[in-house]
Protein backbone atom coordinates (compact mmCIF):
# COMPACT_ATOMS: atom_id res chain seq x y z
CA UNK A 1 0.00 0.00 0.00
CA UNK A 2 3.28 2.11 0.21
CA UNK A 3 4.87 3.09 -3.43
CA UNK A 4 7.98 5.06 -3.08
CA UNK A 5 9.55 6.55 -6.63
CA UNK A 6 12.72 8.94 -7.31
CA UNK A 7 11.81 11.27 -9.96
CA UNK A 8 14.17 13.98 -11.63
CA UNK A 9 12.74 17.92 -11.20
CA UNK A 10 14.16 20.24 -14.63
CA UNK A 11 14.87 23.41 -13.19
CA UNK A 12 13.91 26.29 -15.85
CA UNK A 13 17.71 28.28 -14.85
CA UNK A 14 20.44 26.76 -13.58
CA UNK A 15 19.95 27.07 -9.75
CA UNK A 16 22.83 28.70 -7.50
CA UNK A 17 23.51 29.63 -3.82
CA UNK A 18 26.18 30.13 -1.70
CA UNK A 19 26.80 26.22 -1.38
CA UNK A 20 26.90 25.24 -5.04
CA UNK A 21 24.75 24.79 -8.22
CA UNK A 22 22.35 22.42 -9.65
CA UNK A 23 20.19 21.90 -13.10
CA UNK A 24 17.85 19.37 -11.80
CA UNK A 25 16.65 17.72 -8.73
CA UNK A 26 15.82 14.51 -7.43
CA UNK A 27 12.70 14.05 -5.24
CA UNK A 28 11.00 10.87 -3.92
CA UNK A 29 7.44 10.79 -4.14
CA UNK A 30 5.55 8.39 -1.81
CA UNK A 31 1.96 6.84 -2.50
CA UNK A 32 0.05 5.72 0.41
CA UNK A 33 -3.06 3.63 -0.37
CA UNK A 34 -6.31 1.99 1.40
CA UNK A 35 -9.84 1.56 1.96
CA UNK A 36 -9.89 3.22 -1.98
CA UNK A 37 -8.18 6.28 -0.83
CA UNK A 38 -4.51 7.77 -1.62
CA UNK A 39 -2.56 10.21 0.24
CA UNK A 40 0.70 11.39 -1.75
CA UNK A 41 3.84 12.85 -0.17
CA UNK A 42 7.04 14.58 -1.64
CA UNK A 43 10.21 14.35 0.28
CA UNK A 44 13.34 17.08 -1.56
CA UNK A 45 16.59 15.26 0.08
CA UNK A 46 19.41 17.83 0.87
CA UNK A 47 22.83 17.96 0.30
CA UNK A 48 23.39 20.24 3.36
CA UNK A 49 21.46 17.58 5.88
CA UNK A 50 23.38 14.60 4.62
CA UNK A 51 20.25 13.41 2.61
CA UNK A 52 20.17 11.83 -0.71
CA UNK A 53 17.47 10.37 -2.73
CA UNK A 54 18.92 7.10 -2.39
CA UNK A 55 18.93 6.71 1.47
CA UNK A 56 15.71 8.53 1.61
CA UNK A 57 13.61 5.97 -0.55
CA UNK A 58 15.81 3.57 1.72
CA UNK A 59 14.42 4.47 5.22
CA UNK A 60 11.45 4.78 3.87
CA UNK A 61 10.85 1.48 2.56
CA UNK A 62 12.20 1.00 6.22
CA UNK A 63 9.67 2.46 7.97
CA UNK A 64 6.71 1.07 5.31
CA UNK A 65 5.62 -1.31 8.20
CA UNK A 66 4.72 1.18 10.52
CA UNK A 67 1.96 2.04 8.19
CA UNK A 68 0.77 -1.57 8.73
CA UNK A 69 1.10 -1.55 12.37
CA UNK A 70 -1.13 1.77 13.14
CA UNK A 71 -5.03 3.03 12.17
CA UNK A 72 -4.06 5.61 9.51
CA UNK A 73 -6.40 8.09 11.89
CA UNK A 74 -4.08 8.06 14.89
CA UNK A 75 -1.89 10.19 12.79
CA UNK A 76 -0.16 11.54 15.54
CA UNK A 77 0.91 8.29 17.07
CA UNK A 78 1.61 7.15 13.86
CA UNK A 79 3.80 10.31 13.25
CA UNK A 80 5.78 9.46 16.44
CA UNK A 81 6.47 5.70 15.45
CA UNK A 82 7.86 7.25 12.21
CA UNK A 83 10.09 9.35 13.97
CA UNK A 84 11.43 6.86 16.20
CA UNK A 85 12.23 4.55 12.91
CA UNK A 86 13.51 7.55 10.52
CA UNK A 87 16.21 8.67 12.80
CA UNK A 88 18.05 10.91 10.14
CA UNK A 89 16.59 11.67 6.52
CA UNK A 90 14.19 14.20 7.86
CA UNK A 91 12.87 14.68 4.31
CA UNK A 92 12.04 11.10 4.24
CA UNK A 93 10.05 11.09 7.44
CA UNK A 94 8.00 14.69 6.09
CA UNK A 95 7.22 12.68 2.77
CA UNK A 96 6.17 9.71 4.53
CA UNK A 97 3.74 11.76 6.88
CA UNK A 98 2.65 14.24 4.21
CA UNK A 99 0.85 11.28 2.44
CA UNK A 100 -0.82 10.02 5.60
CA UNK A 101 -2.03 13.57 6.30
CA UNK A 102 -2.68 14.15 2.60
CA UNK A 103 -4.61 10.60 3.18
CA UNK A 104 -6.62 11.61 6.75
CA UNK A 105 -7.62 14.86 4.88
CA UNK A 106 -9.29 13.07 2.01
CA UNK A 107 -10.75 10.49 3.85
CA UNK A 108 -12.56 12.99 6.31
CA UNK A 109 -13.32 14.91 3.20
CA UNK A 110 -11.74 18.25 4.50
CA UNK A 111 -8.53 20.30 3.57
CA UNK A 112 -5.76 20.12 6.13
CA UNK A 113 -6.08 23.85 6.72
CA UNK A 114 -9.53 23.70 7.47
CA UNK A 115 -8.61 20.69 9.90
CA UNK A 116 -7.17 22.54 12.08
CA UNK A 117 -8.98 25.88 12.05
CA UNK A 118 -7.34 28.14 9.88
CA UNK A 119 -8.14 31.13 7.52
CA UNK A 120 -6.56 30.67 4.10
CA UNK A 121 -7.20 34.61 3.67
CA UNK A 122 -4.45 35.33 6.27
CA UNK A 123 -1.61 33.66 4.36
CA UNK A 124 1.13 36.72 3.99
CA UNK A 125 2.17 37.09 0.11
CA UNK A 126 5.12 34.46 -1.05
CA UNK A 127 8.70 36.02 -1.62
CA UNK A 128 9.79 34.69 -5.67
CA UNK A 129 13.83 33.39 -5.44
CA UNK A 130 16.51 34.90 -7.59
CA UNK A 131 19.41 32.40 -7.36
CA UNK A 132 22.83 33.68 -7.45
CA UNK A 133 24.17 34.46 -11.35
CA UNK A 134 25.78 37.05 -13.67
CA UNK A 135 24.37 40.45 -13.31
CA UNK A 136 22.74 39.91 -17.05
CA UNK A 137 20.70 36.68 -16.51
CA UNK A 138 20.08 37.95 -13.00
CA UNK A 139 18.07 41.27 -14.30
CA UNK A 140 16.52 38.76 -17.03
CA UNK A 141 15.07 36.42 -13.91
CA UNK A 142 13.86 40.01 -12.23
CA UNK A 143 12.47 41.05 -15.35
CA UNK A 144 10.76 37.68 -15.63
CA UNK A 145 9.55 37.71 -12.09
CA UNK A 146 7.64 40.91 -12.51
CA UNK A 147 4.30 39.04 -10.59
CA UNK A 148 6.29 38.77 -7.86
CA UNK A 149 5.47 42.45 -5.11
CA UNK A 150 8.55 40.59 -3.12
CA UNK A 151 11.65 38.96 -3.94
CA UNK A 152 14.42 37.01 -2.29
CA UNK A 153 18.06 37.52 -3.43
CA UNK A 154 20.55 34.75 -2.80
CA UNK A 155 24.30 36.46 -1.72
CA UNK A 156 27.07 35.03 -0.24
CA UNK A 157 28.83 34.37 -2.74
CA UNK A 158 31.68 37.26 -2.50
CA UNK A 159 30.01 38.91 -5.37
CA UNK A 160 26.93 40.95 -3.30
CA UNK A 161 27.52 44.14 -4.60
CA UNK A 162 27.01 43.25 -8.31
CA UNK A 163 24.05 40.83 -7.44
CA UNK A 164 22.30 43.33 -5.33
CA UNK A 165 23.17 46.31 -8.14
CA UNK A 166 21.81 44.15 -11.03
CA UNK A 167 18.93 43.69 -9.11
CA UNK A 168 18.31 47.28 -8.13
CA UNK A 169 18.86 48.40 -11.54
CA UNK A 170 15.56 47.15 -12.97
CA UNK A 171 13.72 46.70 -9.49
CA UNK A 172 13.07 48.53 -6.51
CA UNK A 173 10.79 46.32 -5.07
CA UNK A 174 10.90 44.96 -1.42
CA UNK A 175 14.15 42.24 -0.95
CA UNK A 176 14.48 39.79 1.40
CA UNK A 177 18.30 38.41 1.21
CA UNK A 178 19.31 34.83 2.30
CA UNK A 179 23.22 34.44 2.72
CA UNK A 180 23.09 30.61 3.05
CA UNK A 181 26.00 31.08 6.05
CA UNK A 182 28.11 32.53 3.09
CA UNK A 183 29.49 35.70 5.57
CA UNK A 184 32.16 33.95 7.11
CA UNK A 185 32.52 36.33 10.37
CA UNK A 186 31.04 38.71 12.36
CA UNK A 187 32.68 41.88 11.75
CA UNK A 188 31.99 41.46 7.63
CA UNK A 189 28.22 40.27 8.17
CA UNK A 190 27.74 43.68 10.64
CA UNK A 191 29.21 45.48 7.21
CA UNK A 192 26.45 43.28 4.64
CA UNK A 193 23.75 43.88 6.80
CA UNK A 194 24.25 47.71 7.26
CA UNK A 195 24.62 48.22 4.06
CA UNK A 196 21.68 46.31 3.33
CA UNK A 197 19.59 48.14 5.75
CA UNK A 198 18.63 51.66 3.51
CA UNK A 199 18.13 49.36 0.03
CA UNK A 200 14.69 48.58 1.15
CA UNK A 201 15.49 44.69 2.54
CA UNK A 202 12.82 43.20 5.14
CA UNK A 203 15.17 40.95 6.88
CA UNK A 204 18.65 38.86 6.37
CA UNK A 205 18.34 35.15 6.67
CA UNK A 206 21.26 33.27 8.12
CA UNK A 207 24.00 35.61 7.43
CA UNK A 208 26.62 33.45 9.47
CA UNK A 209 27.28 29.64 9.24
CA UNK A 210 24.97 28.16 11.50
CA UNK A 211 27.22 26.57 14.23
CA UNK A 212 28.82 30.46 15.22
CA UNK A 213 25.61 30.95 17.63
CA UNK A 214 26.89 33.51 19.76
CA UNK A 215 28.55 35.60 16.86
CA UNK A 216 25.40 35.88 15.35
CA UNK A 217 23.92 37.23 18.86
CA UNK A 218 26.94 39.44 18.68
CA UNK A 219 25.09 40.79 15.58
CA UNK A 220 21.73 41.04 16.29
CA UNK A 221 22.06 43.26 19.27
CA UNK A 222 24.22 45.70 16.21
CA UNK A 223 22.03 44.93 13.11
CA UNK A 224 19.28 47.05 12.22
CA UNK A 225 17.52 44.71 10.20
CA UNK A 226 15.62 41.08 12.01
CA UNK A 227 18.02 38.36 11.54
CA UNK A 228 16.36 35.13 10.17
CA UNK A 229 17.49 31.49 11.63
CA UNK A 230 17.39 28.80 8.65
CA UNK A 231 20.37 26.06 8.50
CA UNK A 232 20.78 26.97 12.87
CA UNK A 233 17.16 25.62 12.77
CA UNK A 234 15.57 21.81 11.56
CA UNK A 235 13.58 21.14 14.58
CA UNK A 236 11.51 22.20 17.66
CA UNK A 237 14.70 21.16 19.63
CA UNK A 238 16.86 23.26 18.03
CA UNK A 239 14.52 26.50 18.74
CA UNK A 240 15.53 27.35 22.24
CA UNK A 241 19.39 27.00 21.58
CA UNK A 242 19.08 29.91 18.79
CA UNK A 243 16.45 32.37 20.26
CA UNK A 244 18.70 34.72 21.88
CA UNK A 245 20.56 34.93 18.36
CA UNK A 246 17.62 34.90 16.33
CA UNK A 247 14.54 37.51 15.35
CA UNK A 248 12.91 34.56 13.58
CA UNK A 249 13.29 31.17 12.16
CA UNK A 250 12.09 29.87 9.22
CA UNK A 251 10.64 26.26 8.87
CA UNK A 252 10.82 24.04 6.44
CA UNK A 253 8.73 20.72 6.40
CA UNK A 254 12.14 18.61 4.97
CA UNK A 255 14.02 20.16 7.80
CA UNK A 256 10.77 19.56 10.77
CA UNK A 257 10.27 15.95 9.08
CA UNK A 258 7.04 16.93 8.76
CA UNK A 259 4.18 19.20 8.85
CA UNK A 260 3.02 17.96 12.72
CA UNK A 261 6.48 18.80 13.90
CA UNK A 262 6.34 21.83 11.81
CA UNK A 263 3.05 22.95 13.98
CA UNK A 264 5.01 22.48 17.03
CA UNK A 265 7.83 24.95 15.94
CA UNK A 266 5.28 27.58 14.97
CA UNK A 267 3.81 27.34 19.05
CA UNK A 268 7.18 27.34 20.85
CA UNK A 269 8.39 29.95 18.30
CA UNK A 270 5.79 32.21 19.18
CA UNK A 271 5.84 31.17 22.77
CA UNK A 272 9.37 32.76 22.40
CA UNK A 273 8.40 36.14 20.34
CA UNK A 274 10.19 34.69 17.60
CA UNK A 275 8.99 35.66 14.00
CA UNK A 276 7.57 33.16 11.77
CA UNK A 277 8.33 32.13 8.63
CA UNK A 278 7.95 29.15 5.92
CA UNK A 279 10.27 27.95 3.25
CA UNK A 280 10.75 25.19 0.86
CA UNK A 281 13.39 23.50 -1.13
CA UNK A 282 13.21 22.70 -4.62
CA UNK A 283 10.08 20.54 -4.17
CA UNK A 284 6.88 20.08 -6.88
CA UNK A 285 3.49 21.65 -6.26
CA UNK A 286 3.03 18.64 -3.77
CA UNK A 287 5.08 19.75 -1.14
CA UNK A 288 4.50 23.15 -1.70
CA UNK A 289 0.61 22.47 -1.47
CA UNK A 290 1.35 20.67 2.28
CA UNK A 291 3.17 23.44 3.45
CA UNK A 292 0.97 26.34 2.65
CA UNK A 293 -1.59 24.29 4.58
CA UNK A 294 0.56 26.34 7.61
CA UNK A 295 0.87 29.59 5.68
CA UNK A 296 -1.81 31.44 7.95
CA UNK A 297 0.11 30.93 11.11
CA UNK A 298 3.33 32.52 9.69
CA UNK A 299 4.20 36.34 9.35
CA UNK A 300 6.91 35.46 5.81
CA UNK A 301 6.69 33.10 3.29
CA UNK A 302 8.77 32.01 0.33
CA UNK A 303 6.89 29.17 -0.67
CA UNK A 304 8.27 29.21 -4.60
CA UNK A 305 10.07 26.04 -5.07
CA UNK A 306 7.87 24.56 -7.75
CA UNK A 307 7.56 28.06 -9.59
CA UNK A 308 11.87 27.30 -10.77
CA UNK A 309 10.58 23.85 -12.08
CA UNK A 310 10.44 23.20 -15.66
CA UNK A 311 7.60 21.13 -16.13
CA UNK A 312 5.96 20.48 -12.04
CA UNK A 313 4.18 16.75 -11.56
CA UNK A 314 1.67 18.12 -9.40
CA UNK A 315 -1.29 20.83 -9.44
CA UNK A 316 -2.55 22.43 -5.91
CA UNK A 317 -2.00 25.88 -4.31
CA UNK A 318 -1.27 28.12 -7.28
CA UNK A 319 0.05 32.04 -6.72
CA UNK A 320 -1.21 34.96 -8.14
CA UNK A 321 0.92 37.87 -7.54
CA UNK A 322 2.56 36.53 -4.33
CA UNK A 323 -0.91 35.69 -2.85
CA UNK A 324 -1.37 32.44 -2.25
CA UNK A 325 -4.42 30.67 -3.63
CA UNK A 326 -6.27 27.64 -2.36
CA UNK A 327 -8.47 24.95 -3.63
CA UNK A 328 -11.32 23.23 -1.69
CA UNK A 329 -10.07 19.87 -2.43
CA UNK A 330 -9.49 17.62 0.68
CA UNK A 331 -6.14 17.04 2.24
CA UNK A 332 -3.40 18.41 0.09
CA UNK A 333 -5.52 20.30 -2.11
CA UNK A 334 -3.06 18.23 -4.43
CA UNK A 335 -3.98 16.54 -8.17
CA UNK A 336 -1.32 15.36 -10.58
CA UNK A 337 0.78 11.90 -11.62
CA UNK A 338 2.43 10.09 -9.31
MG1 LIG B 1 17.56 29.90 3.47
Amino acid sequence: MLEIKIKRLDLAHTWTIARGSADYKENVFVKLEQGGICGFGEAAPNVRYGESAALTVTRMKAAAPVFEQHDLFHFEELAAALAETIRDQSCARAGLEMALLDWVGKALQAPLYRMWGLNPARAPLTSFSIGIDSPEVIQAKVEEAADYPILKIKLGMGDDEAVLGAVRRVTDRPLRVDANEGWLNKEEALEKIRWLADQNVEFVEQPLPAAMVEETAWLRERASLPIVADEAVKTAADIPKVAHAYDGINIKLMKSGGLLEALRMIHLARALDLKIMLGCMIESSLAISAAAQLAPYTDWIDLDGNLLLREDPFRGVRIERGKVLYNELPGLGVEGDF
